[in-house]
């Protein structure tokens, strides 16, 4: 099927400046040559810790940030060509939902209202007398009521907020919504819940994903892909069944191992891999493999050599590791 997005050596540094007069004294490597493809229909999953470059990432698909190089294309078109209105026409096909969607909701705003605005902010898409029925519409769509249109976001639990921000990420007709972390801030409860909304979305609008989380179990369920970021770069991807069944990154590996196992006969039969300390910082990255300070099979020369993403088994899985199995 047809590509809606490609991403092209990504990358995104920002300055890390300090003392008075301020010096440049070093680069935060957020994001540090990604490529990624996504098919119409298809999700990819997106995982790493905290600070890994996934909502960085996220932004800069999504044209919220700008890249430091490289190329994000949506529908055949470049977003990074394209100013004012051109580009908001662009960015109309790739939408982003928010982690926790009150800090991108306006408080003084209505849920309907909020709905609304993204035609509003797009006169063309829709006269302004439809515009108030097409926002109700949508509420319901993502299982809210038309009274709710009417309350404001501090009125709504966080599950209905999220609602809310994914109505809003609706209204345009995207043809890809990039989520980060749309769960994360939610009762588990309520996480099953979003994600099943998603997943009935994905059908009925024909979207495709980009699913930003921090575990590997949120995504396993919705993926048909996974990418496994690690201090700004990718370390693996390929088929959800490949990643989860047959990891080949020793990261990865640390991560599955430390997810939740969800089947009671299976627990205790493996091993948890438990990682030293937190990632280390992206100014300054450790040299060869940026993993191998915690990496428990790592040799000499992963502190010298940084490995490239190769495959594993069948060209579509690829890790980036010396040692890949
Ligand atoms: Fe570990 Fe070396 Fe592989 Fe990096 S290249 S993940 S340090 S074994
Ligand atoms: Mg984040």
């Amino acid at each position: 099927s047809e590509t809606v997005l490609e991403v092209r050596d990504l990358v995104k540094h920002f300055p890390v400046r300090q003392g008075v007069p301020r010096r440049t004294v070093g680069v935060l490597k957020a994001v540090d040559g990604v490529s990624l493809e996504l098919r119409a229909g298809e999700t990819l999953g997106v995982v790493g810790e905290s600070g890994c470059g996934k909502s960085t990432l996220a932004r800069m698909l999504t044209a919220h940030e700008r890249p430091t190089s490289g190329e994000v294309t949506v529908l055949g078109r470049s977003l990074l060509d394209l100013r004012g209105r051109e580009l908001r026409r662009a960015r109309r096909h790739i939408q982003l939902v928010f982690q926790d969607p009150y800090t991108s909701l306006d408080p003084r705003m209505t849920v309907a209202e909020a709905v609304r605005e993204p035609y509003d902010v797009n006169p063309d898409l829709a006269p302004r007398r439809d515009r108030d029925r097409l926002a109700r519409d949508l509420l319901e769509v993502v299982g809210l009521s038309p009274g709710h249109g009417d309350r404001y976001p501090h009125q709504l639990s966080g599950g209905q907020r999220q609602r809310v921000g994914i109505a809003r990420a609706l209204a345009l007709r995207p043809r890809v919504l990039v989520c980060d972390e749309p769960v994360s801030a939610l009762d588990v409860s309520v996480q099953a819940q979003i994600v099943n909304l998603l997943e009935r979305l994905r059908e009925e609008f024909g979207l495709a994903y980009v699913f930003i989380a921090h575990d590997l179990g949120v995504v396993q369920h919705l993926a048909d892909r996974v990418a496994v970021m690690y201090l700004g770069k990718v370390v693996e991807t390929g088929p959800e069944a490949d990643v989860y069944g047959s990891a080949a990154h020793p990261y990865t590996q640390a991560l599955l191992s430390a997810a939740p196992v969800p089947d009671p006969a299976l627990r205790g039969t493996r091993q948890e891999i438990v990682l030293d300390g937190e990632p280390p910082s992206p100014v300054d990255p450790p040299a060869g493999c940026s993993f191998h300070p915690r990496c428990w099979k790592a040799v000499a020369s992963c502190a010298e050599r940084p490995p490239a993403l190769e495959p594993v088994a069948h060209p579509r899985h690829v890790a980036a590791c010396h040692l890949r199995t």
